[in-house]
């Protein structure tokens, strides 16, 4: 990060600003909007900037207008200095003279010689979006404004206003921090935002106070299990992204990628429930409990899996204990590694002229070797999609060459599938152990057997990194 983001209270604060013409002008203009008292010294002031603060006048404490050169003197009892000339040397002794005062000053269209940025901005006061490329590229900053622009309804301010009026009585009606979030998601999106945006703000705060009157004190909070994807946040659903980010807690583990963890609540709890990474690995009893607990706590508590929930993943096992103990709960579907890593590594799991049906099979060793049924998976029309299968990769392929599926067949291992680390390794039953012996394979990696992996070569569109 390269400057911090703040907001400034001004109010009635001095500001200066040297410069005399169009641009000095905007500037004065926002400070004014914010409530400062600005000095402003240029040798040449234009009509319009004497005509704004004319308009514009009051108090014992007025603007100044100074007809005159920049001097260092000019700085004194200052807050906030702009330097809106364009001539860059007088901006340069701007910048110098407050720089050795401690004074912020911003130097339009220069970053480099003030040490304070203007953004851009959307103002629906008190909301107030701001933008910047750290002064790299304002268009950019102005493209996304207008981007966000159409996004944020002009009535938002009004929204942020009526919720600021009714603090005091949420915060009275609610002791626990939790109930009040709720209480606020909930009105913040639903019918009494409606009504504000519309600016029907007495009949918004009516609602509001009605909802608030009908809703009780939170006792038990709720599990979303949902499901991460593979590793590219982009794979994430909406829903999933909704849920991610009202969560209070959220129960991780070694699957979900950096990304998408990064797309949770940024102030939520977030533990870690993975096997590896530490030695005090939690038992699928302990993880089934401990969401029992939190839910119980009243929290919201968000169990994020790798892939979908439900595919190898022992979502059902940890929804069942809630079941039993009536915790309410809900489940989001994630793109599972079989889709994601078939489709970024553009081999389709069934196409007419290669594969008819498709299985998902765990490759997961039990005491070193499987109990599978080989014979189920000799069809040369059906693509078998291993999970957990690189321990056990030769051994695989071994068996099914035994069982009689044909050693030329193709197979493709597909390492951190969507990731910028993807990596995707192809070859045949007969030789492909041995090939990927010679690899620094990097886990997780999902093997995929059949004919449609010939379709990579000609179908690959994604290039990692
Ligand atoms: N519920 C998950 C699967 C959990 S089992 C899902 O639906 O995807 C864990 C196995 O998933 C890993 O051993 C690996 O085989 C596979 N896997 C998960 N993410 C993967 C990825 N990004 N690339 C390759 N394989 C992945």
């Amino acid at each position: 990060m390269d400057f911090l983001p703040l907001f400034l209270q001004v109010k009635n604060q001095r500001c200066l600003v040297v410069g005399g013409g169009d641009v000095a002008l905007r500037k004065i203009r926002l400070l004014v909007s914010a409530g400062a008292i600005v000095r402003v010294v240029a040798p040449c002031i234009n009509q319009d900037i004497q005509d704004f603060i004319a308009g514009n006048a009051f108090g014992s404490r007025s603007h100044q207008l100074l007809t005159k050169p920049f001097a260092p003197a000019d700085l004194k009892d200052v807050s906030l200095v702009i330097a809106a000339t364009d001539k860059k040397a007088v901006n340069q002794q701007v910048a110098d003279s407050a720089r050795t005062q401690n004074l912020f000053v911003n130097v339009v269209d220069d970053a480099e010689i003030g040490n304070a940025i203007m953004p851009a901005i959307i103002d629906r006061s008190p909301v107030m979006v701001a933008f910047s490329t750290g002064g790299k590229a304002p268009v950019l900053a102005r493209l996304l404004r207008e981007k966000l622009e159409a996004l944020l309804p002009q009535g938002l301010g009004r929204l942020a206003q009526l919720a600021g009026d009714c603090r005091h009585l949420v915060k009275a009606k609610f002791s626990k921090i939790n109930d009040r979030r709720y209480f606020w998601e909930k009105v913040l999106q639903g019918d009494v935002a409606e009504q504000a945006l519309a600016g029907n703000i007495k009949q918004a705060k009516n609602l509001l106070i009605q909802q608030l009157n009908e809703t009780a004190e939170q006792k038990t909070g709720e599990v979303y299990l949902v499901g991460g994807g593979p590793g590219d946040p982009d794979l994430l659903t909406f829903k999933a992204l909704r849920l991610m980010q009202q969560a209070d807690v959220v129960l991780h583990d070694r699957l979900v990628s950096d990304d998408v963890l990064a797309l949770c609540r940024r102030d939520a709890d977030y533990i870690y429930v993975g096997k590896k990474r530490n030695s005090h690995t939690r038992t699928q009893e302990e993880i089934n409990a401990l969401l029992v607990n939190l839910a119980k706590q009243g929290k919201r508590v968000l169990r994020l899996k790798g892939g979908d929930p439900f595919i190898f993943g022992r979502g059902g096992e940890e929804i069942e204990s809630l079941s039993d103990e009536g915790i309410p709960f809900q489940v989001v579907p994630g793109i599972t590694a079989a889709s994601g890593c078939a489709s970024y590594a553009g081999i389709p799991l069934t196409h007419r002229d290669h594969a008819q049906s498709v299985r998902f099979i765990t490759g997961h060793l039990k005491n070193g070797s499987y109990a599978l049924n080989w014979q189920e998976m000799l069809d040369p029309g059906q693509t078998l999609v291993f999970y957990m299968g690189l321990m056990g990769l030769s051994q695989i392929c071994q068996k099914l060459v035994e069982h009689g599926r044909d050693p030329h067949t193709p197979i493709a291992l597909i390492q951190k599938g969507t990731t910028p680390e993807q990596r995707i390794f192809i070859g045949t039953l007969a030789n492909f152990a041995k090939t990927i012996e010679q690899e620094q394979v990097k886990a997780p990696t999902l093997i995929i057997v059949g004919t449609v992996v010939n379709l990579h070569k000609k179908l690959n569109w994604f290039v990692p990194g």
